[in-house]
């Protein structure tokens, strides 16, 4: 298990070292895709629950973490910043939660469960590390004008695709 939070740091983290705009839509979109797959445990379960709806396409990862699910959250986000953004948090999120127990890519044409089993917390916790330094770093850079790149290396040739 994963916290949403963690997801979302998570993809806040990779829009700024990828993305890198100063307007707020890139973060909003990528907040919102990282959160969306974990909306199944809250929005699906009561269905099961009261049996309108069953199946493991409906449980916790199933067709909220599926590349369906993916193209739908994308699609449907894009219509308020940025999909690439968007297909960020979203795929973030998967990869996170493919490492920590794993996720049906396939729903609903294939019901398994594909995946790794890092423990979570170690996951959460270095994942947290992490996110919150580039964070910190891409504020901090922000406040007082820094610039990180070097002459030899520089990410624009990934930022112009983001673009
Ligand atoms: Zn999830």
């Amino acid at each position: 298990m994963v916290a949403t939070g963690v997801h979302i740091l998570l993809s806040l983290a990779l829009i700024s070292v990828l993305r890198r705009s100063g307007r707020p839509e890139p973060y909003l979109v990528g907040a919102l895709a990282a959160a969306v797959p974990d909306s199944d445990t809250f929005v699906f379960r009561p269905l099961v629950e009261i049996g309108y709806a069953g199946g493991v396409l409906w449980g916790h990862r199933g067709l909220t973490h599926s590349l369906l699910g993916g193209v739908v959250v994308i699609v449907l986000l894009s219509f308020v910043g940025p999909w690439r953004a968007a297909a960020i948090g979203f795929g973030s999120h998967v990869v996170f939660d493919f490492l920590s127990g794993g996720v049906r890519l396939l729903a609903p044409l294939d019901r398994t469960l594909y995946g790794l089993s890092f423990d979570w917390v170690l996951l959460n916790a270095l994942t947290s590390v992490f996110a919150v330094t580039v964070l910190l770093g891409d504020l901090l850079g922000r406040k007082y004008g820094l610039e990180t790149r070097t002459e030899s290396y520089t990410a624009e040739p990934i930022l112009e695709w983001l673009r």
